[in-house]
């Protein structure tokens, strides 16, 4: 085997080794095909389970049934901030947005681009350091949908408690979260995520939309930037991004063998809490950045006293081969970032890099 460091970069992030294994294996000839996947033909017999596995795969995971849709798309999720108000924002409506951060004011920014929106609550007025209560928001008349992002990836807070949008179709970019603890993903219209945080290598995008709510979409949109195209073309209307469904087709599968949401849950509340502890005993050394009760299970926001401490901190860290440490150039800081391929020891090997580099300064 050669040499893993670990990775706590916050997208492209680490995948686990044991996919990046099988990946390996099969890379040269896919399952006796002779071909590489790269190679296959998006028509062929074995894309078509590989895309169907990963789907099927998908809905399974999120206890959801054949009343949604999976599409793998290209364009990253920041394609899917205009995909969706062009396919469910009518000329009479109003989109309403929850502002919790960059990629949610981003959201927000394409969709009034295309019609009425509305932004229904914001921690913009501390530096997104916390969610707004959410039980409270009041939504615009004819409101088209009520947008969430799940997780802020960039500013380390999390949604613990969502809204309950009655009849409102409730969509959420879950980008940085998907897939990292149970929920109710029945209460959503439509989730969409790009890969590569939680589920796979950059390059594709999964969208799960519920049928219904689908049905709804204006069509006198581009043919390319229809919902509907792609479900009834089951993501064959051009050619997919084979290699990236592909793996994380696989990465579905490494959920599944741990046992699922609930036990992957237990694992990353186990990573978390590491992490929080020692925030939380040395706040004048580690200061998290979130508020506590807001706080992200993925991505952990943190200040050192100075930025040369935390230079120091990452280079030491690199040193001791923990690398993709350093938070958002929009923040600074450190980001400690512990997406479901990140180990329960991984996570250790740093919180004992941190106990140690907290007494030696
Ligand atoms: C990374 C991220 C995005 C942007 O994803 P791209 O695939 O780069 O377009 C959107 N939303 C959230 C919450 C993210 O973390």
């Amino acid at each position: 085997m050669s040499k893993r460091i670990y990775n706590f970069n916050a997208g492209p992030a680490t995948l686990p080794s044991e996919v990046l294994e099988t990946a390996r294996q099969e890379f040269f000839d896919y399952a006796g095909s002779g071909l590489s996947v790269m190679e296959l033909s998006h028509r062929s017999k074995q894309y078509d389970e590989i895309s169907e596995g990963a789907a099927s795969l998908l809905l399974e995971l999120m206890s959801l049934d054949d009343e949604y849709s999976v599409l793998f798309l290209g364009g990253g999720a920041s394609t899917q901030f205009a995909m969706l108000p062009m396919n469910f924002l009518p000329e009479n409506k109003t989109a309403a947005y929850v502002d919790t951060g960059a990629w949610a004011a981003k959201a927000a920014a394409e969709s009034s681009r295309i019609g009425a929106t509305e932004i229904v609550a914001s921690s913009k007025d501390k530096s997104y350091n916390y969610i707004p209560d959410l039980s409270e928001i009041s939504l615009p008349q004819n409101c088209a949908y009520l947008h969430l992002t799940s997780n802020n990836t960039i500013f380390g807070t999390q949604i613990h408690k969502f809204p309950d949008s009655g009849k409102i179709p409730l969509v959420c970019d879950m980008s940085s979260d998907i897939l990292s603890r149970s929920l109710d993903f029945s209460k959503f219209d439509m989730i969409y995520a790009g890969a590569q945080k939680n589920i796979g290598p950059a390059g594709v995008t999964a969208v799960v939309i519920r049928r219904n709510f689908l049905s709804r979409a204006v069509d006198s949109i581009p043919i390319m930037l229809s919902y509907m195209t792609h479900s009834e073309k089951k993501s064959l209307y051009n050619t997919p991004p084979v290699f990236a469904i592909y793996m994380v087709r696989l990465v579905l599968q490494w959920i599944k063998d741990r046992g699922g949401l609930l036990e992957i849950e237990k694992t990353n509340v186990a990573k978390r809490e590491r992490i929080y502890q020692l925030i939380d005993l040395h706040p004048d050394f580690y200061r998290g950045t979130a508020r506590s009760d807001s706080r992200s299970g993925m991505n952990i926001t943190i200040r050192l006293p100075s930025e040369g401490l935390e230079q120091q901190f990452l280079k030491e860290a690199s040193d001791a081969d923990m690398v993709g440490l350093k938070g958002h150039r929009s923040v600074g800081g450190i980001r400690v970032s512990l997406y479901n391929a990140m180990s329960l020891e991984g996570t250790e090997r740093l919180a004992d890099f941190m106990e140690s580099f907290r007494k030696t300064c």
